[in-house]
Protein backbone atom coordinates (compact mmCIF):
# COMPACT_ATOMS: atom_id res chain seq x y z
CA UNK A 1 0.00 0.00 0.00
CA UNK A 2 1.26 3.45 -0.77
CA UNK A 3 1.06 6.19 1.79
CA UNK A 4 -1.56 8.05 -1.03
CA UNK A 5 -4.15 5.04 -0.80
CA UNK A 6 -7.30 6.39 0.57
CA UNK A 7 -8.09 5.19 4.40
CA UNK A 8 -11.41 4.32 3.24
CA UNK A 9 -10.35 1.55 1.32
CA UNK A 10 -7.86 0.50 3.99
CA UNK A 11 -9.49 -2.43 4.88
CA UNK A 12 -10.59 -3.53 1.25
CA UNK A 13 -10.05 -7.14 0.57
CA UNK A 14 -10.58 -7.15 -3.23
CA UNK A 15 -11.98 -10.36 -4.86
CA UNK A 16 -10.28 -12.83 -6.48
CA UNK A 17 -10.56 -14.36 -9.83
CA UNK A 18 -10.29 -17.63 -10.69
CA UNK A 19 -6.57 -18.14 -11.95
CA UNK A 20 -5.49 -18.12 -15.12
CA UNK A 21 -1.79 -19.63 -15.24
CA UNK A 22 -0.36 -19.27 -18.55
CA UNK A 23 2.53 -22.24 -18.02
CA UNK A 24 1.14 -24.73 -19.73
CA UNK A 25 -2.42 -25.34 -21.70
CA UNK A 26 -5.00 -26.45 -18.84
CA UNK A 27 -8.51 -27.74 -19.67
CA UNK A 28 -10.53 -24.77 -17.62
CA UNK A 29 -13.00 -25.85 -15.78
CA UNK A 30 -12.85 -22.82 -13.01
CA UNK A 31 -14.05 -19.78 -13.98
CA UNK A 32 -17.52 -21.02 -15.42
CA UNK A 33 -16.71 -20.13 -19.22
CA UNK A 34 -18.77 -21.61 -21.73
CA UNK A 35 -16.77 -23.87 -23.66
CA UNK A 36 -18.28 -23.00 -27.16
CA UNK A 37 -17.31 -19.70 -29.27
CA UNK A 38 -19.04 -16.71 -29.17
CA UNK A 39 -21.94 -16.97 -31.99
CA UNK A 40 -20.88 -16.21 -35.39
CA UNK A 41 -23.17 -13.27 -35.83
CA UNK A 42 -21.71 -11.92 -32.38
CA UNK A 43 -18.03 -12.57 -33.89
CA UNK A 44 -19.13 -10.76 -37.41
CA UNK A 45 -20.67 -8.10 -35.96
CA UNK A 46 -17.91 -7.39 -33.33
CA UNK A 47 -15.46 -7.08 -36.84
CA UNK A 48 -17.18 -4.91 -38.52
CA UNK A 49 -17.71 -2.23 -35.74
CA UNK A 50 -14.03 -2.50 -35.16
CA UNK A 51 -13.41 -1.04 -37.88
CA UNK A 52 -14.99 2.26 -36.03
CA UNK A 53 -13.18 2.12 -32.93
CA UNK A 54 -11.75 5.65 -33.35
CA UNK A 55 -15.73 6.66 -32.45
CA UNK A 56 -17.45 6.47 -28.84
CA UNK A 57 -19.51 3.60 -28.49
CA UNK A 58 -23.65 4.81 -27.95
CA UNK A 59 -24.02 5.79 -24.01
CA UNK A 60 -27.59 4.47 -25.01
CA UNK A 61 -27.39 1.28 -26.30
CA UNK A 62 -29.76 1.78 -28.45
CA UNK A 63 -29.40 -1.31 -30.74
CA UNK A 64 -28.96 -3.57 -28.20
CA UNK A 65 -31.60 -2.28 -26.07
CA UNK A 66 -33.93 -1.79 -28.58
CA UNK A 67 -33.46 -6.47 -29.60
CA UNK A 68 -33.28 -7.04 -25.87
CA UNK A 69 -36.31 -5.27 -24.85
CA UNK A 70 -37.62 -7.64 -28.01
CA UNK A 71 -36.60 -10.47 -26.43
CA UNK A 72 -37.17 -10.20 -22.91
CA UNK A 73 -40.50 -8.33 -23.35
CA UNK A 74 -39.79 -5.40 -21.40
CA UNK A 75 -39.74 -1.38 -21.67
CA UNK A 76 -36.28 0.81 -23.70
CA UNK A 77 -36.98 2.29 -19.62
CA UNK A 78 -37.04 -0.93 -17.78
CA UNK A 79 -33.72 -2.09 -18.73
CA UNK A 80 -29.79 -0.91 -18.80
CA UNK A 81 -26.41 -2.37 -20.20
CA UNK A 82 -23.07 -2.72 -18.45
CA UNK A 83 -19.76 -3.60 -18.33
CA UNK A 84 -20.06 -7.49 -17.45
CA UNK A 85 -22.91 -7.70 -14.75
CA UNK A 86 -20.37 -7.10 -11.80
CA UNK A 87 -20.98 -3.63 -13.09
CA UNK A 88 -24.46 -3.53 -12.64
CA UNK A 89 -24.25 -5.14 -9.27
CA UNK A 90 -22.32 -2.79 -8.28
CA UNK A 91 -23.73 0.36 -9.64
CA UNK A 92 -26.50 -1.23 -6.79
CA UNK A 93 -24.90 -1.17 -4.03
CA UNK A 94 -23.99 2.46 -4.96
CA UNK A 95 -27.65 3.52 -5.68
CA UNK A 96 -29.26 1.69 -3.37
CA UNK A 97 -27.29 0.61 -0.23
CA UNK A 98 -25.82 2.75 2.81
CA UNK A 99 -25.57 3.28 6.23
CA UNK A 100 -29.22 3.18 6.49
CA UNK A 101 -29.92 1.06 4.25
CA UNK A 102 -27.67 -1.64 4.93
CA UNK A 103 -27.65 -5.11 2.52
CA UNK A 104 -28.48 -9.21 3.35
CA UNK A 105 -27.27 -11.91 1.03
CA UNK A 106 -26.24 -15.85 2.13
CA UNK A 107 -23.41 -16.50 3.58
CA UNK A 108 -22.12 -18.80 0.71
CA UNK A 109 -22.65 -17.08 -2.42
CA UNK A 110 -21.03 -15.14 -5.06
CA UNK A 111 -17.92 -13.33 -4.10
CA UNK A 112 -18.47 -10.00 -4.92
CA UNK A 113 -21.55 -8.68 -3.03
CA UNK A 114 -19.64 -8.61 0.14
CA UNK A 115 -16.33 -6.98 -1.80
CA UNK A 116 -18.55 -4.32 -3.29
CA UNK A 117 -20.71 -3.77 0.11
CA UNK A 118 -16.87 -2.95 1.54
CA UNK A 119 -16.05 -0.97 -1.30
CA UNK A 120 -19.21 1.02 -0.79
CA UNK A 121 -19.56 1.13 3.20
CA UNK A 122 -22.67 -0.67 3.29
CA UNK A 123 -23.11 -2.83 6.22
CA UNK A 124 -24.36 -6.03 5.53
CA UNK A 125 -25.43 -9.54 7.04
CA UNK A 126 -25.00 -12.71 5.61
CA UNK A 127 -27.22 -15.58 6.57
CA UNK A 128 -26.25 -19.29 6.46
CA UNK A 129 -27.50 -21.50 4.05
CA UNK A 130 -29.13 -24.38 5.19
CA UNK A 131 -27.12 -27.53 6.34
CA UNK A 132 -27.85 -28.88 2.49
CA UNK A 133 -26.38 -25.66 0.98
CA UNK A 134 -30.11 -24.25 -0.31
CA UNK A 135 -30.78 -21.08 0.58
CA UNK A 136 -34.44 -20.57 3.50
CA UNK A 137 -36.41 -18.04 1.06
CA UNK A 138 -38.14 -17.38 4.65
CA UNK A 139 -35.20 -16.21 6.45
CA UNK A 140 -35.56 -13.37 4.34
CA UNK A 141 -39.40 -12.64 4.60
CA UNK A 142 -39.88 -9.02 5.40
CA UNK A 143 -36.51 -8.50 6.74
CA UNK A 144 -36.38 -5.07 6.16
CA UNK A 145 -32.77 -4.97 4.07
CA UNK A 146 -31.63 -4.67 0.38
CA UNK A 147 -31.40 -8.20 -0.53
CA UNK A 148 -29.12 -10.04 -3.08
CA UNK A 149 -30.01 -13.18 -4.10
CA UNK A 150 -28.34 -15.13 -7.00
CA UNK A 151 -30.82 -17.40 -8.59
CA UNK A 152 -29.77 -19.96 -9.19
CA UNK A 153 -26.70 -19.90 -6.44
CA UNK A 154 -23.41 -20.24 -6.89
CA UNK A 155 -20.86 -21.91 -6.06
CA UNK A 156 -23.86 -24.38 -4.82
CA UNK A 157 -25.75 -24.17 -8.31
CA UNK A 158 -29.06 -24.77 -6.58
CA UNK A 159 -31.80 -22.80 -7.70
CA UNK A 160 -34.63 -21.37 -5.53
CA UNK A 161 -38.29 -21.31 -7.00
CA UNK A 162 -39.93 -18.10 -8.73
CA UNK A 163 -42.33 -18.61 -6.30
CA UNK A 164 -40.36 -17.99 -3.27
CA UNK A 165 -38.50 -15.38 -5.08
CA UNK A 166 -42.00 -13.75 -5.19
CA UNK A 167 -42.76 -13.45 -1.59
CA UNK A 168 -39.39 -12.42 -1.05
CA UNK A 169 -40.02 -9.37 -2.96
CA UNK A 170 -43.67 -8.88 -2.09
CA UNK A 171 -42.55 -8.96 1.52
CA UNK A 172 -40.02 -5.76 1.62
CA UNK A 173 -41.53 -3.24 -0.27
CA UNK A 174 -39.64 -0.29 0.97
CA UNK A 175 -36.32 -2.59 -0.06
CA UNK A 176 -34.95 -3.61 -3.06
CA UNK A 177 -34.37 -7.13 -4.39
CA UNK A 178 -31.30 -7.90 -6.61
CA UNK A 179 -31.93 -10.99 -8.21
CA UNK A 180 -28.73 -12.11 -9.89
CA UNK A 181 -29.54 -14.71 -12.77
CA UNK A 182 -26.12 -14.99 -13.87
CA UNK A 183 -26.85 -18.82 -14.21
CA UNK A 184 -30.42 -18.80 -14.94
CA UNK A 185 -30.26 -20.06 -18.82
CA UNK A 186 -29.27 -23.31 -17.61
CA UNK A 187 -32.13 -24.45 -15.82
CA UNK A 188 -33.51 -21.78 -13.41
CA UNK A 189 -36.43 -19.79 -13.62
CA UNK A 190 -35.74 -15.66 -14.16
CA UNK A 191 -37.85 -13.54 -11.82
CA UNK A 192 -37.62 -10.73 -14.91
CA UNK A 193 -41.97 -11.57 -15.87
CA UNK A 194 -42.35 -9.75 -11.66
CA UNK A 195 -40.64 -6.82 -12.71
CA UNK A 196 -44.09 -5.04 -13.94
CA UNK A 197 -45.99 -6.49 -10.24
CA UNK A 198 -43.42 -4.93 -8.19
CA UNK A 199 -41.07 -2.04 -8.56
CA UNK A 200 -38.35 -2.95 -5.97
CA UNK A 201 -37.14 -5.87 -8.35
CA UNK A 202 -33.62 -5.47 -9.82
CA UNK A 203 -33.13 -8.94 -11.90
CA UNK A 204 -29.68 -8.81 -13.73
CA UNK A 205 -28.47 -11.61 -16.10
CA UNK A 206 -24.77 -11.79 -18.14
CA UNK A 207 -23.66 -12.67 -21.85
CA UNK A 208 -20.92 -14.19 -19.86
CA UNK A 209 -22.25 -17.74 -19.48
CA UNK A 210 -24.86 -18.87 -21.68
CA UNK A 211 -23.82 -16.55 -24.68
CA UNK A 212 -20.00 -17.27 -24.27
CA UNK A 213 -19.53 -13.50 -24.20
CA UNK A 214 -17.14 -13.56 -21.10
CA UNK A 215 -14.36 -11.80 -22.68
CA UNK A 216 -16.46 -8.95 -24.24
CA UNK A 217 -18.16 -8.01 -20.42
CA UNK A 218 -21.48 -7.53 -21.27
CA UNK A 219 -24.04 -7.62 -18.66
CA UNK A 220 -27.64 -5.97 -17.77
CA UNK A 221 -30.20 -4.99 -15.12
CA UNK A 222 -34.20 -4.90 -15.72
CA UNK A 223 -36.33 -3.26 -13.17
CA UNK A 224 -38.94 -0.72 -13.00
CA UNK A 225 -37.83 2.50 -14.80
CA UNK A 226 -37.95 4.28 -11.57
CA UNK A 227 -35.46 2.07 -10.85
CA UNK A 228 -33.10 1.39 -14.08
CA UNK A 229 -33.57 5.43 -13.89
CA UNK A 230 -31.18 5.73 -10.40
CA UNK A 231 -28.44 3.52 -11.65
CA UNK A 232 -28.28 5.24 -14.71
CA UNK A 233 -27.86 8.28 -12.57
CA UNK A 234 -25.00 6.21 -11.26
CA UNK A 235 -24.02 5.10 -14.90
CA UNK A 236 -23.57 8.74 -15.68
CA UNK A 237 -21.93 9.67 -12.80
CA UNK A 238 -19.04 7.17 -13.66
CA UNK A 239 -18.64 6.06 -16.87
CA UNK A 240 -20.84 7.03 -19.89
CA UNK A 241 -19.53 4.71 -22.60
CA UNK A 242 -19.29 1.93 -20.27
CA UNK A 243 -20.21 -0.38 -22.96
CA UNK A 244 -17.73 -0.79 -26.08
CA UNK A 245 -18.69 -0.82 -29.96
CA UNK A 246 -17.76 -3.98 -30.34
CA UNK A 247 -19.30 -5.91 -27.48
CA UNK A 248 -22.85 -3.81 -28.56
CA UNK A 249 -22.50 -5.15 -31.98
CA UNK A 250 -21.61 -8.69 -30.58
CA UNK A 251 -24.40 -8.31 -28.21
CA UNK A 252 -27.08 -7.40 -31.15
CA UNK A 253 -25.48 -10.94 -33.20
CA UNK A 254 -25.70 -12.98 -29.97
CA UNK A 255 -29.02 -11.81 -29.24
CA UNK A 256 -30.27 -12.68 -33.07
CA UNK A 257 -28.75 -16.27 -33.19
CA UNK A 258 -31.31 -17.62 -30.54
CA UNK A 259 -31.13 -21.50 -32.39
CA UNK A 260 -27.28 -21.27 -31.26
CA UNK A 261 -27.78 -19.95 -28.01
CA UNK A 262 -30.88 -22.47 -27.14
CA UNK A 263 -28.32 -25.44 -28.68
CA UNK A 264 -25.46 -24.45 -26.22
CA UNK A 265 -27.54 -24.51 -23.54
CA UNK A 266 -29.14 -27.82 -24.34
CA UNK A 267 -25.59 -29.40 -24.70
CA UNK A 268 -24.52 -27.92 -21.13
CA UNK A 269 -27.33 -28.94 -19.59
CA UNK A 270 -27.14 -32.61 -21.28
CA UNK A 271 -23.15 -32.71 -19.61
CA UNK A 272 -23.90 -31.48 -16.41
CA UNK A 273 -26.37 -34.68 -16.17
CA UNK A 274 -23.33 -36.84 -17.84
CA UNK A 275 -21.06 -35.72 -15.31
CA UNK A 276 -23.08 -35.42 -12.25
CA UNK A 277 -24.44 -38.93 -13.19
CA UNK A 278 -20.36 -40.05 -13.48
CA UNK A 279 -18.95 -38.42 -10.33
CA UNK A 280 -21.74 -39.67 -8.33
CA UNK A 281 -20.61 -43.09 -9.71
CA UNK A 282 -16.92 -42.21 -8.29
CA UNK A 283 -18.20 -41.70 -4.94
CA UNK A 284 -19.45 -37.89 -4.75
CA UNK A 285 -21.80 -36.27 -3.31
CA UNK A 286 -23.13 -33.61 -5.50
CA UNK A 287 -25.39 -30.82 -5.30
CA UNK A 288 -28.66 -30.24 -7.85
CA UNK A 289 -27.33 -27.90 -10.39
CA UNK A 290 -29.09 -25.55 -12.12
CA UNK A 291 -26.21 -24.02 -13.41
CA UNK A 292 -23.16 -24.01 -16.17
CA UNK A 293 -21.23 -25.95 -13.18
CA UNK A 294 -21.79 -28.51 -10.65
CA UNK A 295 -20.45 -28.25 -6.73
CA UNK A 296 -18.62 -31.72 -5.90
CA UNK A 297 -17.10 -33.11 -2.80
CA UNK A 298 -15.91 -36.76 -2.60
CA UNK A 299 -15.64 -38.57 0.75
CA UNK A 300 -12.20 -39.48 0.87
CA UNK A 301 -9.89 -37.38 -1.53
CA UNK A 302 -10.27 -33.87 0.45
CA UNK A 303 -10.98 -31.03 -2.06
CA UNK A 304 -7.99 -28.80 -1.82
CA UNK A 305 -5.94 -32.50 -2.59
CA UNK A 306 -8.20 -33.20 -5.35
CA UNK A 307 -8.22 -29.82 -6.71
CA UNK A 308 -4.06 -29.76 -6.63
CA UNK A 309 -3.92 -33.22 -8.42
CA UNK A 310 -6.33 -32.10 -11.21
CA UNK A 311 -3.82 -29.24 -11.91
CA UNK A 312 -0.68 -30.74 -11.90
CA UNK A 313 -2.88 -33.47 -14.71
CA UNK A 314 -3.92 -30.18 -16.45
CA UNK A 315 -7.14 -29.55 -15.45
CA UNK A 316 -8.31 -26.76 -13.34
CA UNK A 317 -11.38 -26.71 -11.07
CA UNK A 318 -12.08 -23.95 -8.71
CA UNK A 319 -11.65 -24.35 -4.69
CA UNK A 320 -12.41 -22.25 -1.81
CA UNK A 321 -10.39 -23.33 0.78
CA UNK A 322 -13.48 -22.18 3.72
CA UNK A 323 -14.69 -24.03 7.00
CA UNK A 324 -18.00 -25.30 4.95
CA UNK A 325 -17.17 -25.49 1.35
CA UNK A 326 -13.22 -27.08 1.63
CA UNK A 327 -14.60 -30.57 1.24
CA UNK A 328 -15.67 -29.84 -2.45
CA UNK A 329 -14.39 -28.08 -5.89
CA UNK A 330 -16.61 -26.11 -8.22
CA UNK A 331 -16.44 -27.91 -11.68
CA UNK A 332 -17.52 -25.97 -14.85
CA UNK A 333 -19.13 -27.88 -17.42
CA UNK A 334 -17.33 -28.02 -20.62
CA UNK A 335 -17.68 -30.08 -23.98
CA UNK A 336 -18.04 -33.67 -23.77
CA UNK A 337 -14.50 -34.11 -24.60
CA UNK A 338 -13.91 -32.07 -21.26
CA UNK A 339 -15.85 -33.82 -19.38
CA UNK A 340 -14.23 -37.25 -20.57
CA UNK A 341 -11.28 -36.21 -19.50
CA UNK A 342 -12.09 -34.88 -16.32
CA UNK A 343 -13.36 -38.16 -15.19
CA UNK A 344 -10.68 -40.59 -16.60
CA UNK A 345 -8.35 -37.89 -14.39
CA UNK A 346 -10.37 -38.21 -11.68
CA UNK A 347 -10.91 -42.10 -11.65
CA UNK A 348 -6.72 -42.51 -11.36
CA UNK A 349 -7.04 -39.91 -8.68
CA UNK A 350 -9.44 -41.72 -6.70
CA UNK A 351 -8.33 -45.17 -7.24
CA UNK A 352 -5.16 -44.11 -6.33
CA UNK A 353 -6.55 -43.38 -2.98
CA UNK A 354 -8.45 -46.59 -2.19
N1 LIG B 1 -23.03 -13.22 -10.62
C1 LIG B 1 -22.57 -14.45 -10.38
C2 LIG B 1 -23.31 -15.32 -9.44
C3 LIG B 1 -21.38 -14.87 -11.00
O1 LIG B 1 -20.89 -16.08 -10.74
C4 LIG B 1 -20.72 -14.01 -11.90
C5 LIG B 1 -19.48 -14.46 -12.63
N2 LIG B 1 -18.36 -14.63 -11.93
C6 LIG B 1 -21.23 -12.73 -12.08
C7 LIG B 1 -22.40 -12.37 -11.45
C8 LIG B 1 -20.55 -11.69 -12.93
O2 LIG B 1 -20.39 -12.07 -14.22
P1 LIG B 1 -20.03 -11.03 -15.37
O3 LIG B 1 -19.47 -9.79 -14.71
O4 LIG B 1 -19.03 -11.73 -16.20
O5 LIG B 1 -21.31 -10.74 -16.06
Amino acid sequence: MSRFFSKKYEKLIPYTPGEQPKDQQYIKLNTNESPFPPSPKAQEMAKIEAEKLELYSDPECRDLVAAACAELGVGQDEILFTNGSDEILNFAFMAFCDEEHPAVFPDITYGFYSVFARLNGVPYTEIPLRDDFSVNADDYIGIGKNIFIANPNAPTGIALPLSDIERIVKSNPENVVVVDEAYVDFGGESAIGLIHKYDNLLVTQTFSKSRSMAGARLGFGVGASSIIRDLNTVKYSTNPYNVNRMTMAAGVGALADRDYFEQNCREIKKNRVWLTDELRRLGFSVLDSKTNFVFAAHGKVGGRELYLKLKENGILVRHFETERLKDYNRITIGSMEQMKALIDTVKKITEEKI
